[in-house]
């Protein structure tokens, strides 16, 4: 283990564990989580990643990042679904967009983590208000590994760890893309909606 938060020596005879990759929009967590998953691919290990089903349309669908990367994943509808869904040999789970999962999530990555996989879990830490989202704290406390990442604030080029929505929308699970939110920083950040910086 290095400080990176990754859990570098898993392996066949190695417990389980939960890494929780987190941040604001673009901080780069896909990236980090498509990073480990391409290095335990080199270990020869196998790999299931999850995402959560924001819409009914596909079932075999790919986790991307804003650079364009992308790996096959597999979208549920919800935690239990995700748990059938992990097979025998899977040595490793990966979880992309983990916040919008229900609270059941939390035993889900626990059992599965308990049984001896290593579970990667990526997802927003804070909503577009600034709020913790849905079962990150939780996630973050039980894990073994957090690592924190940071975007480019859009307003001022600090580090940005807030997302700002900068369309209207209802609720939280509001799913949208560059277009939608900017990375702030905390001086920058306003909780709600704001104009786009030019
Ligand atoms: P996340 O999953 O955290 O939303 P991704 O891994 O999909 O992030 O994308 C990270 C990439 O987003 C960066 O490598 C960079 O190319 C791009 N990007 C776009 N806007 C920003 C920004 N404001 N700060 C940092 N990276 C950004
Ligand atoms: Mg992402
Ligand atoms: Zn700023």
């Amino acid at each position: 283990m290095r400080e990176s938060g990754e859990h570098l020596a898993f392996g066949k005879h190695h417990a389980g564990c939960i890494e929780v990759v987190c941040g604001s929009m673009f901080s780069g967590k896909t990236e980090e989580l498509l990073r480990r998953i391409k290095r335990a691919h080199f270990a020869r290990q196998r790999i299931q990643v999850f995402k959560p089903r924001v819409d009914n349309r596909y079932d075999a669908v790919k986790v991307v990042s804003h650079e364009g990367a992308k790996t096959e994943a597999l979208a549920v509808a919800n935690a239990a679904e995700l748990f059938d869904m992990v097979q025998a040999d899977t040595a490793i789970v990966g979880v992309d967009e983990v916040q919008f999962f229900d609270d059941e999530i939390v035993d889900v990555v626990q059992r599965l983590a308990d049984r001896g996989s290593r579970v990667i879990c990526a997802g927003l830490d804070q909503d577009y208000l600034g709020k913790p989202f849905g079962p990150m704290p939780h996630l973050m406390a039980i894990a073994e590994y957090v690592t924190k990442l940071h975007a480019v604030c859009s307003r001022c080029g600090r580090e940005a760890s807030r997302s700002q929505r900068v369309v209207a929308a209802e609720s939280q699970l509001f799913v949208g893309g560059a277009a939608d939110y900017e990375a702030r920083c905390r001086v920058c950040f306003v909780a709600g909606v704001v104009e786009p910086s030019s």
